[in-house]
């Protein structure tokens, strides 16, 4: 016992308590305004900057007021230019533990189809995890063929916002635009529906991953946490490490591309 107390008087001094905090998600509709993006086949269409718009507002009407943990922050909610800066400048301030940006593709072969993931660097492992849970969500329950997860070097080019945003960020194409039948599922009213709802879901899930609670907490009453333990790897709950606390153990996960001990253990009620 006298062990075990002393254990926690390091951790108290090194550590104090930490009250949950919110994770904060930014969802970037790409182009705008004078901006089109991809410009429509055919009037009966949309521009790319509508299509992204509309989905975004459909993860919103999915999103907004489900998680009381979860703060997410639109860079547009109606047809504006927003400059590149401007929307790393959101994220950058807040700052977001999450960025992802919605796009659609388009190529000069129009039988090229599916949805593509972008990350910034290879290195960049919780981007490429978030681009994961994304795509794995985009496949399964939109059923979209995805064309992988590709960084600067796969596309010879430099994104400015995952260049520029400092949290996991991801730049998803959400099909193409000069393949005529995502053109015209990307227009449609269920498409979007259905991609919207994978993606808020992979979204949920990597929330989840770096600490969101999504099931019910006693609500008013002050969570209260004390951090044990930050790993480069994933532990087992049941390691010896934690066996010797005699103490319910919690696992979340840090964002921050700089962080290299994103495993955080810790105790306490929740
Ligand atoms: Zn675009």
């Amino acid at each position: 016992m006298l062990k075990i107390l002393l254990i926690f008087f390091n951790l108290f001094a090194f550590c104090g308590f930490a009250q949950e905090k919110n994770i904060i998600l930014v969802v970037d509709a790409g182009h705008g305004g004078y901006d089109p993006g991809t410009e429509r086949s055919h009037k009966k269409f949309k521009h790319e900057k509508d299509i992204v718009l509309a989905i975004s507002l459909k993860i919103n009407k999915i999103l907004e007021n489900q998680y009381d943990k979860l703060e997410i922050i639109y860079t547009r909610q109606k047809d504006v230019f927003v400059s590149l800066e401007d929307r790393v400048f959101i994220a950058n301030d807040k700052p977001a533990d999450f960025f992802v940006s919605l796009h659609c593709n388009s190529n000069p072969n129009s039988s090229i189809s599916g949805v593509q993931i972008h990350i910034h660097h290879e290195s960049f492992s919780k981007s490429e995890l978030l681009a994961k849970t994304i795509e794995k969500e985009l496949t399964e329950k939109a059923k979209r063929i995805s064309r992988g997860i590709l960084n600067y070097k796969d596309r010879d080019q430099h994104l400015f916002v995952l260049q520029n945003t400092k949290m996991s960020s991801v730049l998803v194409e959400m099909g193409f635009l000069s393949n005529s039948e995502e053109e015209k599922y990307l227009n449609s009213e269920a498409g979007q529906q259905e991609i919207a709802e994978a993606i808020a879901s992979g979204m949920v899930k990597y929330a989840e991953k770096i600490g969101l609670k999504t099931k019910a907490s006693k609500s008013g009453k002050k969570v209260f946490k004390v951090q044990i333990k930050a790993s480069d790897k994933k532990m087992a709950l049941d390691h010896k490490f934690f066996e010797k606390l005699k103490m319910e153990v919690e696992e979340s996960f840090s964002s921050k591309e700089d962080d290299i001990l994103p495993y955080k253990y810790s105790v306490g009620n929740s």
